[in-house]
Formats: structure tokens, C-alpha cells, sequence
């Protein structure tokens, strides 16, 4: 028996189980380690001079879904990973709502140097880090954005909206979805709103088609 299996089989069949395509690395496409290489030492905005470390961004490079926050805290400018303190905290456990580790998806943020007193970045510290994250998207390829936050939303897609009438509707950046919600901060200080974020993440996951999670 010829057990050799066509791409047009293999096509359909995929189709068939409900996978739309398969992305497959573009030759010569850049990979995360060559834009984490070009941000060595930066010094491109002044929030640099108080940061300890560059903080890229964590997670599987082929994830189907992203996370953007806002800037690095205390604890991920000590640690070098996003979302590592409370807020990160609250953020895995809606990973994991939907079925999913942390390991599973990619999450960075507008800043990759943390802002003085954690206030949010400013319009020109967003502006010459944006690019790094546009490239970010670019090489991991993820089916969905999700932003958590007002600041994330409106430097990403460069509006002025308020979180609280545009959290769960879509939107789009450079061709990829892009879902915003609450950041997780914001709910450690108002628990009533997370039903919202529930909503948000169910979303996630029915747009990914993820099997309901146990
Ligand atoms: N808040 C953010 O927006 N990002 C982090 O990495 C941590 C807290």
C-alpha cells in the first residue's frame, strides 16, 4: 500500500477537522532572537536610565494568541518577564480558563522598559518602542491580539478610546484581530468587571476554536 500522503489530502483533510491554514515560517523571516538582538543596551527613549532590564516579552513563538500590556512593573524589570507579579497572577488564571498555560501563548507589552513609579508610557516612549513590538507580531504570526487595557489598546492601534466601551468588540492591526480587555490590574482593584473579562476570553477562545476547557 502506497502510505504516502499528498498535500491535497492532507489539505483537505485539515480543512475537514476544522484547521483554515497552516502558517509555516516564510524563509528568511525575521525571528524574535534577531529583534531581541537590536534592543542589546537601548537607549532609544529615556525610560531606559531606570530600568534594569529590557523586558522583551515571554511565551511560545508560534503562539495562536498574544497578550499586550502596558509597561514592565518592579517585578518584571527585576525578573525580565511581563506579567510575572500580581497581575500576572490574575492574567494565567484567565489563561487557564480557556485551557491554556502561559507557556502557550506570547505576551509582551507597549514598553519593554519599565516606566518610573509604574505610570503609564508616555505618547514618545510608546512611539519609539512600538516598532519592536509591530515586529514582534510579524515574527510570531498570532492568530489573535489581545490587548489588556486602555493604554495597550490605544498605542497599538493608535486611537483614543476608552476601555470601558471598547472592550470586547474586534478590531484589526496590520490584518490581525485584535481583541481588547480590561488589564488585570484594573480588576485586582474593581473584582465586579471581571465577569466582562470572562465574556472577553470566551471569545478568545470560541474565535480559536479551543475545546471547552476541563
Ligand atoms: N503590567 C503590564 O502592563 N505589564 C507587565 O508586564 C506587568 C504589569
Amino acid at each position: 500500500m502506497n502510505r504516502t500522503v499528498s498535500r491535497r489530502m492532507m489539505a483537505a483533510w485539515l480543512k475537514e477537522v476544522g484547521v483554515d491554514c497552516v502558517l509555516r515560517p516564510s524563509p528568511g523571516a525575521e525571528t524574535l532572537d534577531d529583534i531581541r538582538g537590536e534592543l542589546t543596551d537601548c537607549r532609544r527613549c529615556p525610560l531606559c536610565a531606570g530600568r534594569a532590564t529590557i523586558v522583551f516579552g515571554v511565551g511560545n513563538p508560534r503562539a495562536r494568541l498574544m497578550f499586550v500590556g502596558e509597561g514592565p512593573g518592579s517585578e518584571e524589570d527585576r525578573l525580565g518577564e511581563p506579567f510575572v507579579g500580581a497581575a500576572g497572577k490574575r492574567l494565567d488564571r484567565w489563561i487557564a480558563r480557556i485551557g491554556l498555560r502561559r507557556e502557550d501563548v506570547y505576551i509582551a507589552n507597549i514598553v519593554k522598559c519599565r516606566p518610573p513609579g509604574n505610570r503609564a508610557p508616555l505618547p514618545d516612549e510608546a512611539k519609539a518602542c512600538l516598532p519592536y513590538l509591530l515586529r514582534q507580531i510579524r515574527a510570531v504570526r498570532p492568530e489573535i491580539v489581545c490587548t489588556l487595557g486602555a493604554t495597550a489598546l490605544n498605542f497599538l492601534l493608535g486611537v483614543e478610546a476608552k476601555i470601558t466601551r471598547e472592550r470586547g468588540k474586534w478590531r484589526e492591526r496590520d490584518g490581525v484581530p485584535v481583541l481588547p480587555t480590561y488589564h488585570p490590574a484594573f480588576i485586582l482593584r474593581d473584582a465586579a468587571r471581571e465577569t466582562e473579562v470572562f465574556e472577553d476570553f470566551d471569545a478568545l477562545a470560541s474565535r480559536l476554536r479551543l475545546p471547552p476547557a476541563k
